[in-house]
């Protein structure tokens, strides 16, 4: 998806520094932090959102990166949210997990 913002960033389209990244799913710094720390963990391949993902293999795969990625940036403690659908507050139609750590102010 040409238009997608996060579909450039993991294309490398800015040479935005992943702070983890596997074959499947790469992690980068929100650009408007609401915490200390707050990554987004999103897939390479576009899917909109939750709603449109039905491989179960790779929804464990994208919690196991969520795991994966707090332990590589040195969090114990953190929170995930997963915005699904504009009335939910998601802005972004690229599917992304938000991972914060840190005087959390909420996403
Ligand atoms: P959501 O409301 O769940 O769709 O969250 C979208 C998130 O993407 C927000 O926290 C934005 O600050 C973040 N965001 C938007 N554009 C960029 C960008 N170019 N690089 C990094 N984060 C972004
Ligand atoms: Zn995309």
């Amino acid at each position: 998806m040409t238009d997608c913002i996060f579909c450039k960033i993991v294309s490398g389209a800015f040479n935005t520094p992943f702070v983890y990244e596997t074959e499947d799913f790469a992690a980068f710094n929100d650009i408007n932090p609401k915490a200390d720390t707050h990554v987004l963990l999103v897939p390479k391949n576009h899917y909109e959102s939750l709603n449109d993902i039905d491989d179960e293999n790779l929804l464990g795969k994208l919690l196991m990166g969520v795991k994966l990625t707090a332990q590589k940036l040195g969090l114990k403690s953190y929170k995930t949210v997963i915005n699904t659908g504009k009335d939910a507050g998601q802005e972004v139609f690229h599917l992304h997990i938000h991972i914060l750590a840190g005087n959390i102010k909420g996403v």
